[in-house]
């Protein structure tokens, strides 16, 4: 029964003021007991006294208070993994990484962003899933997995397989990897400006309504990348810079699905191309991925990707579909239509033969 149990250290006593075994054996455990009875008896007529244990006197002071707190934090420190204590520390020295997204990269090492899954976990009233797409956000679903963020990746011109780590990775395990041994060998820099962007872009969605294109966000990214090692000591007048130019260039692309492709060429063996349909108005997108050996150069592998999505979009009877290419050689000749004259480059040639015997000129 509750109201048996000891508030004091008085209620286990009995009226000689001594221990009254009988009371300790039946509220407490053999383990218990055994403990309390080897605690010392103060045989003195003074009252009980709530003390605090980090003084002398027992009194609490805000100086000892803070020295604890200032202990306890510096031994949750101690206990970051090396990795990411020493990607924290090539952060903090990296001079091309502007002092506002070394922040957000020591909080995104330290774990410490509040993306929907984490403040679910806290507070279960906050709902996890991603304002994009509706899976849990997680950090790495935020960053890498999402639909958009992995259409933003794309476009950046950086192929990493992020798939091969499961959910519980460490992030620092997988920043390491990515800037070790990713295939474009993407540096710290430029993964955190990316990320920051993708951030900042995810902000903007979830709290005023703001949506900007994968493009957007890996254009944004470069305009800070090049003007950063340009001119650091500008930095913080390039976000309104940066908006514009932003806004100027999707100004061309016309409402719609949006097909981004994009291709890796690997020393004559496969061409790997990947593209991906979006349409902003419902986000709604569809990832593909696929292997060819047809392709001898990178040329004919982005060609490849175009072939490939062309088809898909035949199948799938998609209409009015925009293609967006980084391969100006490509989008040039697309644009001409004048596919056998004007290849653009000779190699071409059959390729064109092959996408406009199966797809209609119209369609390109
Ligand atoms: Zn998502």
């Amino acid at each position: 029964m509750p109201s048996q149990l000891p508030v004091k250290v008085a209620d286990l006593w009995n009226n000689e003021k001594e221990r009254d075994n009988l009371k300790l054996n039946s509220q407490f455990e053999e383990e218990a007991v055994q403990k309390i009875l080897q605690i010392p008896l103060m045989q003195d007529t003074s009252s009980d006294k709530l003390c605090w244990r980090f003084t002398k006197n027992g009194e609490c002071n805000s100086k000892s208070a803070y020295r604890e707190f200032y202990k306890r934090d510096n031994q949750n420190l101690q206990q970051v993994d090396s990795q990411t204590l020493a990607l924290i520390k090539a952060t903090w020295k990296d001079k091309n990484i502007p002092p506002k997204v070394k922040v957000f990269a020591w909080r995104f090492l330290r774990e410490a962003l509040p993306s929907s899954l984490t403040l679910n976990q806290r507070i279960s009233d906050i709902p996890a899933a991603c304002c994009r797409c509706g899976t849990p956000e997680s950090d790495l679903h935020l960053f890498f997995l999402c639909p958009f963020s992995r259409l933003t990746w794309m476009i950046s011109g950086y192929h990493f397989d992020i798939d091969r780590f499961q959910a519980s990775s460490r992030l620092s395990l997988i920043i390491a990897f990515t800037v070790n041994n990713g295939p474009s060998r993407i540096n710290l820099s430029n993964l955190f400006i990316i990320m920051w962007q993708l951030w900042k872009a995810r902000n903007g969605f979830k709290f005023q309504g703001t949506f900007k294109e994968p493009s957007q966000v890996s254009y944004l990214a470069d305009a800070l990348i090049s003007s950063f090692s340009q001119i650091s000591s500008q930095f913080a007048l390039q976000d309104n810079e940066q908006s514009e130019a932003g806004t100027r260039r999707m100004d061309t692309i016309p409402n719609g699905i949006r097909c981004y492709l994009d291709a890796a060429w690997d020393n004559g063996q496969t061409g790997i191309g990947i593209f991906f349909f979006h349409n902003p108005q419902n986000h709604n997108a569809m990832f593909i991925q696929a292997c060819s050996n047809k392709a001898h150069s990178a040329l004919q592998a982005e060609l490849l990707a175009l072939q490939l999505s062309l088809e898909t979009d035949m199948c799938l009877n998609f209409s009015g579909v925009t293609y967006l290419s980084d391969n100006t050689t490509i989008a040039d000749t697309a644009k001409k239509k004048n596919f056998m004259d004007d290849p653009g480059h000779w190699s071409l040639r059959p390729f064109w033969t092959q996408i406009t015997s199966s797809v209609p000129i119209d369609r390109i």
